[in-house]
């Protein structure tokens, strides 16, 4: 028996990185999941992973319309909904602001803001009416930089605070329908992508973590006892998605430990 046996959620970004890792334990745990996904090859290895226990939609976060039809495609494939975890995100790959000409400022912010914060505003939009049904809930995923400096430069980490508004508002507007949580996960090595305004569109984190010497060296140098892995981050999901966590809303569980992004990473 798993602890989200009949459980079914709807992910965004579920193809790779923490996404990816949520997906395949929520699945272990006994849901079913849907996934909006934007890239088709991620979405095409899901299918073949996970088969029936997924439906994979190819779709942006960003369109109202793709969203929409996620949630469709999550009700005529599983009946219900009970979870939307809204997930897909880029960073800004530490770009500091006076790095930025005004011009590249403005779109690197509409690009950034696009997926982090109106991708989750859109999510919950068009999957409400059926948590409502089921008295489900919301999980968004924060950082690190929801809270301390150093985990983004200032797009990001607005971005994430921005989050924490979003679990707060959401919370207390849909107070006794469905639940509104968070978690808040550090540093991982994962596919994150870069803002195309800013030509970070081939940057990629193994390669920045290569750059300042490997994992190792930078877990030595921050004092921690391991670098974290997507897997690590994936049971505070399970737990605020399950009916365990029935009482539990506008909670944001901070699974990032007390430091910010290791400075060599910066
Ligand atoms: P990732 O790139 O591996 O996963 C993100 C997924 O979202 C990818 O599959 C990507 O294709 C998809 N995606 C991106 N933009 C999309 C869009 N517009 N529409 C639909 N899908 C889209 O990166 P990740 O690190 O696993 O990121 C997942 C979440 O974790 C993000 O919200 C990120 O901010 C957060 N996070 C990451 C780290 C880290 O160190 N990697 C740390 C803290 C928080």
């Amino acid at each position: 028996m798993g602890l989200l046996d009949g459980n079914v959620t709807l992910i965004t970004g579920g193809g790779s990185g923490l996404g990816r890792a949520i997906v395949g334990r929520f699945v272990t745990e006994g849901a079913r999941v849907a996934v909006l996904e934007r890239a088709e090859d991620k979405a095409e290895q899901l299918r073949n992973d996970l088969g029936d226990a997924v439906v994979v939609e190819v779709g942006d976060v960003r369109s109202p319309a793709d969203n929409a039809r996620a949630v469709a495609a999550a009700l005529a494939a599983f009946d219900h909904l009970d979870t939307f975890v809204g997930n897909a995100g880029v960073w800004d790959y530490l770009t500091r602001l006076d790095a930025m000409t005004g011009e590249q400022l403005a779109t690197a912010f509409d690009e950034l803001f696009a997926v982090n914060v109106k991708g989750y505003l859109l999510g919950a939009n068009a999957a409400i009416p059926a948590l409502r049904a089921s008295r489900g809930s919301i999980i968004f995923t924060l950082s690190n930089a929801a809270f301390l400096p150093g985990g983004g430069g200032p797009l990001y980490t607005a971005s994430k605070h921005a989050g924490v508004g979003l679990v707060r508002q959401l919370a207390y507007e849909l107070e006794t329908e469905v639940r509104v949580n968070a978690v808040a996960p550090g540093g991982m090595i994962t596919d994150l992508r870069g803002l195309p305004s800013l030509g970070q569109d081939e940057r990629r984190l193994q390669a920045m973590i290569d750059a300042a010497g490997g994992k190792d060296a930078l877990v030595e140098q921050a004092g921690r006892a391991f670098f974290p892995e997507p897997d690590d981050y994936v049971l505070a999901y399970v737990v605020l998605a399950s009916a365990g966590s029935r009482t539990t809303t506008g909670a944001i569980y901070e699974n990032h430990g007390i430091l910010s992004a290791p400075p060599a990473a910066r």
